[in-house]
């Protein structure tokens, strides 16, 4: 559904929080419109959406991706040492970036990161910077495949955390000489990298849902109708638990 109308801030990062990001998003009036209009006109950016395409299944390894698609000059990223907590067990808080962030951005404060608390200075990168083959940002710990577009005069760039492993990003840019494409120019975001108070808002869910006529069957099922009541449910690990849901 729709982002709220007013001023956004949104955060996250990647497993280890070594890779952290920001997309500040101003008011509806003032969003951008996508190239891609709906039915009722053009739609504002950012736009929250599933991704069907065979591409992105691989490289993530998720049945279908779920991106946060934000126009590169709202989205920010700042690097840190990190920290694993090797003490969390999945579906927990995760020590940093769960939690907090939000209440924080609410206060009009800044996130705080492991660099923060250690009295350095953070320095929040734009994210054209970060992609830019060119630039070099100490302790960047992303790593980067670049390769050309099959029918565009477009490099793809995939970003994620050599660290912790995590996917973190989908952008494309002009290659050298070529003319520029339309804006704005685009960073789809893994959604489930933002912070978790965010993922649990109503309106994170998709509006969209792309590359829809090369969907596995299944899954397109799935991604309108659900798995429906049936499929067992366990509310941890331990399968001896499993429940039909509510
Ligand atoms: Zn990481």
């Amino acid at each position: 559904m729709p982002l709220p109308l007013h001023p956004l801030l949104l955060t996250g990062s990647c497993r280890c929080t070594a890779s952290r990001y920001r997309v500040t998003i101003p008011a509806a009036a003032d969003r951008p419109r996508n190239p891609v209009d709906g039915p009722d006109g053009p739609i504002p950016l950012p736009v929250v959406l599933t991704d069907h395409c065979n591409d992105c299944r691989r490289v993530t390894g998720a049945i279908v991706n779920y991106w946060l698609s934000a126009p590169q000059v709202m989205v920010e990223m700042c690097f840190s040492p990190g920290e694993y907590d090797s003490g969390a067990v999945s579906g927990l808080p995760a020590a940093v970036g769960d939690g907090g962030a939000k209440a924080a951005v609410e206060q009009g404060m800044e996130c705080k990161t492991q660099t923060e608390k250690e009295g350095e200075k953070e320095i929040w990168h734009p994210f054209p910077s970060v992609v830019d083959p060119s630039s070099t940002i100490p302790g960047c710990s992303l790593s980067f495949s670049h390769r050309d577009h099959p029918d565009h005069p477009l490099t793809i760039t995939r970003a994620w955390c050599s660290k912790c492993g995590t996917p973190l990003t989908y952008s494309m840019r002009e290659r050298p000489g070529a003319k520029p494409w339309p804006e704005p120019k685009m960073v789809e975001i893994v959604l489930g990298t933002l912070d978790r108070e965010w993922l649990e808002e109503e309106w994170i869910m998709p509006d969209m849902q792309y590359w829809w006529g090369v969907r596995v069957p299944w899954v397109g099922r799935v991604s309108v109708h659900g798995l429906g009541r049936d499929v067992l449910v366990t509310d941890t690990s331990n399968a001896g638990s499993a429940r039909r849901p509510e």
